[in-house]
């Protein structure tokens, strides 16, 4: 047995439900799971974490603009989001949105658990609504937002403040020591530079006349909402019952040390900084790792309504089907960097990656099988001690490869291996023709089974379906029922 924990804890952010879904929401849902069911195949016990941001100022505006009440357009919105779930063929275990009672009941906890840390102000300061942050002059580029290319609006207000300095020496601590792991190193550089500025105490909340009503009450004082942040960032432990200090939150959260929360570049600074000082203000634990990854463009923008280069994840499986989709992402965009959307590049990888590649290995390998000594094959498959030493060799290479990738969150590392082996194969059909009699012919079927049946489990978390048809297949073999389809066909 490795030395892996039993148990493991991993999150997605929780999304903004201000607008529908579109296709780079769905690459850090995808890559998570790929991460869960990988780890429910090496015997870990997962708890796989979902969920919508809904209390955001965004919300009250895109509201208005629909001329509906804010509840209807979170409602309607966080169920878009949930939809991916079968859409993209998710496994979360749980789906928290902070709407819920549960939810708030956590974030007002947390809140009380800081309190000592928490003090009252006059506040002047530049605030973007859609990072809902404040920015320092200097932060912004040409007087606008870096992140939304707006102009912040001015606030002046009596807030709330968190004592983020206090803790500036130990996070400074905890990252560089790889307490908390954040993942590319380039991301963890980015936020070491960011405390070497010196952290400032930070405003945890706003008027509720400036919140438009929307959000949750500081508790004891309900001129005031709570920061979106300090609440969205608390999803994490309220969905495992923080609020009701139960068993599961101390299991999944206080004692277990395996927890990774998956984010997008963009909130590194939360994820990073904010998050764990209130962590440690509350005397809570940590996470262990944070992975970040880039984000998808379309046509080598990003993708924005006003462009007219949104992906509708729904129409895109539609078309060519969830697992399509799911290889696309993990394969094309390389995990810790941006990677671009085209349909010209989906159609190039789905052509010559799953319906020439792997969808035509399959089909050769399963007509080989069919028309061969099935019976002689079968034995043989069910006890792989007649691969020669080159074989297995390559089979146990790629495994090895494969797990490293994936230890490593290089998914599309991953996938080029398993694609390295679906070029051997192809390479030994050259060499031997088994579809000619000979001798060797049953044995090197039964070797290009075994490899198949690799293939299958090495791609069961990338691919799910697509695992279980090629298994289904092999199965089906011994059946000698009928025909198997093709998996991909030619678009
Ligand atoms: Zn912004």
């Amino acid at each position: 047995m490795s030395n892996r924990p039993k148990i493991f804890f991993v999150s997605t952010a929780i999304d903004y439900v201000n607008a529908s879904p579109h296709l780079g929401h769905a690459l850090e849902k995808v890559q998570a799971d790929v991460l869960a069911r990988h780890s429910r195949f090496l015997g870990q016990e997962v708890f796989f974490l979902s969920g919508t941001d809904e209390n955001s100022l965004k919300n009250v505006q895109a509201a208005k603009k629909e001329g509906i009440s804010v509840k209807k357009l979170v409602d309607k919105n966080s169920q878009k989001f949930y939809e991916l779930k079968n859409l993209l063929n998710l496994s979360f275990d749980d789906f928290i949105r902070t709407t819920e009672k549960r939810h708030i009941k956590g974030v007002q906890k947390l809140w009380l658990a800081c309190k000592k840390d928490i003090y009252k102000k006059k506040y002047k300061g530049l605030y973007c609504v859609g990072c809902e942050q404040f920015y320092k002059k200097k932060e912004l580029i040409n007087g606008l937002c870096p992140e939304h290319k707006v102009k912040p609006e001015i606030v002046e207000e009596e807030n709330y403040f968190f004592r983020l300095s206090k803790y500036e020496k130990q996070l400074k601590r905890i990252i560089e020591k790889d307490e908390l792991k954040i993942i590319p190193e380039t991301r963890k550089n980015e936020v070491l530079s960011f405390v070497e500025q010196g952290l400032e105490d930070i405003c945890i909340s706003r008027s509720s006349k400036r919140a438009q009503g929307w959000g949750i009450d500081v508790p004891g004082d309900s001129t005031q909402k709570i920061w979106v942040w300090l609440d969205a960032l608390s999803n994490y432990i309220n969905a495992l019952g923080y609020g009701d200090n139960n068993k599961k939150f101390q299991e999944w959260w206080q004692k277990n040390h395996n927890k990774l929360h998956i984010i997008g570049k963009g909130i590194l600074r939360f994820h990073c900084l904010y998050w764990p000082a209130f962590l440690l203000s509350a005397k809570l634990s940590l996470p262990k790792t944070i992975f970040v990854h880039g984000y998808l463009t379309s046509n080598g923008q990003k993708m924005s309504k006003s462009l007219g280069n949104v992906i509708d994840p729904f129409e895109l499986v539609e078309r060519y089907g969830t697992d399509a989709v799911r290889y696309f992402l993990l394969r094309e965009i390389p995990s810790t960097e941006d990677g671009d959307f085209t349909y010209k590049k989906f159609e190039e990888r789905y052509n010559a990656d799953l319906s020439k590649g792997l969808g035509n290995l399959v089909a050769r390998v399963m007509t080989m099988a069919e028309i061969s000594k099935l019976s002689f094959i079968l034995k043989k498959l069910s006890k792989p001690d007649f691969l020669d030493s080159k074989f297995q060799t390559v089979v146990d290479k790629t495994w090895k490869e494969y797990k490293k990738s994936l230890d490593e969150f290089k998914f599309n590392e991953s996938l080029r291996e398993i694609w390295k082996l679906i070029s051997f194969c192809d390479r030994t059909i050259e060499k031997e023709r088994p579809w000619e009699k000979s001798k060797k012919q049953s044995l090197v079927i039964s070797e290009l089974l075994f490899a198949l049946t690799n293939i299958a489990e090495m791609l069961k978390p990338f691919l799910p379906e697509t695992s279980e048809k090629i298994l289904k297949n092999i199965r089906q073999l011994a059946e000698k029922t009928k025909k198997s389809k093709p998996l991909f066909p030619r678009i």
